[in-house]
């Protein structure tokens, strides 16, 4: 069954805790159909209700307990704190709406039509050593806050380097920092400074304003795009789970979830592996010529340090056949993004959540990278049906017919 706007809506979250509850209940839901381990491990930071922040890796299957699975699936969301919003909502679409427990089908399923688009088999008929993987919210602390960055202002998906050097930043970026990083919001140099940085990308383009401002840095912790001086606790976290869990995994593949480059819900699956590259030919296979790499420079996305993926690939066996992607879901133009993003760095170093701004500056925040505009959950929702289903076949589950 394809979705419409309206029946895609209702599974996009409201928050971080709302989305973690929801979850933890449909976990439940599916511990009485297949074995479901739920590893949880909390970051040292609260939500603004307090609440408990956690990286939860949410796993169902094998069917065989007590065994390790040989196949799996991860889908992944909230590397990007915020960006989770979107993630999560397929991962809630995944277990509540496109994986069954079993027969009988589901009420709103009157009409007869499967509404389960890739023809899955009911719990009771997976493959014996098939997991599927929900990791939610890799960065709780940004989903909870409504940041890109974690609770040390670290993009999660730069801080994955084996020696962290901390004079690395872009020329550009360093040239430009005071811009990009303002210390107030004052009108008159707001405006001076946006002069500045539209003549600089009169000169150079907007592309080099996005090098420059995305690729990491790692000299200013209190500037945008920092990418950490040590490993995070939750990357730390994250490498653990997967030698845990990915232990003696033959084929498996990681879908991290992020919004925020290209066309209003369009997706576009990024590696950081070289197009020339044997690895490359892993994902090339399940997915084609939809997948783009930075390295390449075919992607939406600049070429970046400290990729998440380097990390993860070390930790698994090098002889499973592992590809991980980025499914990068397009929002609003990429210079109303950098802009959110720049406000958002200013209230959380030179403000608080008590500073008048703090409601206008977070929904502006929120809506560049989850718009409020139900056709976008729509695409989001068959753009996933479509890069989900190319896994599925390759794993060997859709039925064919
Ligand atoms: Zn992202």
């Amino acid at each position: 069954m394809s979705f419409d706007a309206e029946s895609a809506t209702p599974f996009f979250p409201q928050s971080y805790q709302a989305s973690r509850e929801r979850l933890l209940a449909n976990a439940r839901a599916w511990s009485r159909h297949l074995p479901v381990l739920i590893d949880s491990r909390s970051v040292p930071a609260r939500g603004p209700s307090g609440e408990t922040l956690a990286q939860d890796w949410v796993q169902i299957g094998p069917r065989r307990g007590g065994r390790k699975a040989r196949r799996m699936l991860i889908l992944a969301s909230g590397t990007h704190g915020l960006e989770g919003f979107c993630g999560a909502g397929i991962q809630h679409a995944m277990m509540e709406h496109w994986m069954r427990h079993g027969a009988p089908a589901r009420p709103g399923n009157a009409s007869g039509v499967n509404p389960w688009p890739w023809g899955l088999p009911p719990a009771s008929d997976w493959p014996d050593d098939f997991a599927l993987v929900i990791l939610h919210a890799v960065n709780p602390y940004g989903f909870a806050w409504l940041r890109r960055v974690n609770e040390s202002n670290v993009d999660l998906n730069r801080n994955s380097l084996t020696r962290f050097d901390t004079s690395l930043v872009h020329p550009d970026y360093e040239a430009l920092y005071d811009l990009i990083n303002p210390t107030d919001l004052d009108p008159a140099r707001e405006e001076q400074r946006w002069q500045a940085i539209a003549q600089f990308v009169a000169e150079r383009g907007e592309r080099a304003l996005q090098q420059a401002v995305s690729e990491g840095q790692y000299k200013y912790p209190a500037g945008m795009q920092f990418g950490g001086q040590k490993l995070e606790a939750s990357i730390v976290n994250l490498h653990s789970l997967v030698r845990e869990h990915l232990a003696g995994v033959e084929q498996a593949f990681w879908i991290d979830y992020h919004t925020g480059l290209g066309e209003m819900g369009a997706c576009e699956l990024i590696t950081g592996i070289p197009k020339a590259s044997p690895a490359f030919a892993r994902g090339y296979q399940v997915w084609g010529d939809a997948i783009k790499s930075t390295d390449s420079g075919d992607s939406l996305s600049a070429k970046l340090h400290g990729l998440m993926e380097q990390g993860v690939y070390a930790c698994v066996a090098p002889d499973a056949r592992f590809f991980m992607v980025a499914a990068e879901y397009g929002t609003h133009p990429v210079m109303r993004v950098l802009k959110a993003m720049r406000m958002d760095n200013w209230l959380h170093h030179h403000a608080d959540s008590q500073h008048p701004m703090w409601p206008a500056i977070k929904a502006e925040v929120l809506e560049a990278f989850r718009p409020n505009q139900p056709q976008w959950r729509l695409k989001v929702l068959q753009g996933a049906q479509s890069h989900l289903g190319a896994v599925f076949r390759d794993l060997g589950m859709a039925v064919p017919g």
